[in-house]
């Protein structure tokens, strides 16, 4: 039997009886703690299918203490942005790529399929309604979380009979108030973010939780991120230890080859190990789009550390990056590892190639590439 589908049009909507005082565009609006007016919500059930999509006053869920969300971690979610262009528009990223990650990581566990196209019309209609708590000012956006969580109230692993939707939206500022700020990574050689097979490929609430610890470890030792590794051999069969991603950012290393050419690299998606960064895929599409005039070789390769350290004794280390939505680009400093620093040429300053993806991502985002198809308009 077919069960209803997601549909838009079946949107029923309350607003909030008055609007909450909204944070200014300053270094106080901290990431993640202000919440804007409204929540979009959508209940599944296994023998009902999607009912009617409600936006409602933002407050607290009802679930059962028993719900398999909270034991089980039966949850995903995702992190996109809407931006307010020059003449007062807002404009969702990519918004098609965080929806097929969404059901990419619901189809891991078990979870009903989002339809796409409804449910961005259900967000463009949730950004709409709290439009006004998109903020004004450059390098500030409305960041939105999707998410997926089984409702079920049952102590047993089971498939889920009953799931929420919901996206709630929080505005926020640049992740550098101050500007670019190089930052300094523990590459760990310990604690395994995923694995070849793993869910690391989906965005699981699960994934995230025992990356505190190891990031706490990394402050202890004067580091802002984590380098996550995963353990391998080289091709001479010595101990070796893959690139894989940054605190939870994709990241890139800007090497010069063996034959003099600037190569960017970064982790292959091939083994489960990496999320799909929508913002990684933006970097390969545009560092392919200037290969050829900037004399760039752009490779998704295995990169190791000692491949790393070999070309950084060579000083062919050029500059490392890490990118995602939070932060956009996040210009590496220096990397610690086994107890030594590999302090890149770069320093506290943003590499050309960070700087350049900074630009032509942020230009996009904000409107200033007129009608660019990566940005969509809400209206
Ligand atoms: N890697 C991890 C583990 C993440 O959590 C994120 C953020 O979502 C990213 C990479 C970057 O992905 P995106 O560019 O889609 O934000």
């Amino acid at each position: 039997m077919d069960l209803p589908g997601l549909d838009a049009s079946k949107l029923v909507t309350e607003l909030a009886p008055a609007p909450k005082p909204k944070p200014a565009n300053d270094q106080s609006l901290v990431f993640g703690k202000h919440f804007s007016d409204h929540i979009l919500q959508v209940d599944w059930d296994h023998e009902r299918g999607w009912g009617a999509p409600r936006i409602e006053p933002f407050g607290d869920l009802t679930l059962s203490p028993a719900a398999m969300a909270l034991h089980y971690a039966l949850q995903c979610f995702e992190g996109m942005k809407a931006y307010k262009d020059a003449q007062g528009r807002v404009r969702l990223f990519r918004p098609d790529l965080n929806l097929e990650r969404l059901n990419a990581s619901m189809r891991r566990l078990y979870l009903p399929q989002l339809e796409a196209s409804q449910a961005l019309a259900l967000i463009k209609a949730l950004v709409k309604v709290d439009a006004g708590w998109v903020p004004e000012k450059d390098g500030y956006s409305l960041y939105l979380r999707p998410t997926a969580i089984a409702m079920d109230p049952y102590l047993g692993l089971q498939i889920v009979n009953h799931c929420k939707f919901y996206v709630f939206t929080c505005p926020v500022g640049p992740y550098y108030p101050s500007g670019f700020k190089p930052i300094k990574l523990l590459a760990d050689s310990k604690n395994v973010r995923a694995w070849p097979g793993g869910c690391g490929n989906s965005k699981l609430g699960g994934n995230y939780g025992p990356t505190v610890a190891p990031q706490m470890a990394a402050h202890d030792e004067g580091c802002a991120q984590v380098l996550w590794l995963y353990p391998t051999r080289d091709k001479d069969g010595e101990e070796d230890h893959l690139v894989t991603e940054v605190g939870a950012m994709n990241v890139f290393f800007v090497l010069k080859n063996k034959q003099g050419q600037t190569e960017l690299v970064t982790a292959p998606l091939t083994d489960g190990t990496i999320l799909p960064g929508v913002t990684r895929r933006c970097v390969l599409e545009l560092a392919r789009q200037q290969a050829q005039s900037r004399g760039w070789q752009v490779s998704e390769r295995p990169l190791g550390m000692n491949e790393v350290m070999a070309a950084h004794g060579e000083g062919r280390v050029l500059e490392a990056f890490g990118c995602g939505t939070a932060a956009v680009i996040a210009p590496v400093s220096c990397v610690r590892f086994k107890g030594g620093d590999l302090d890149l040429p770069t320093g506290g300053a943003v590499g050309p190639v960070a700087k350049f993806m900074w630009d032509a991502i942020t230009d996009i985002q904000y409107g200033r590439v007129p009608d660019h198809p990566w940005s969509v308009l809400v209206d």
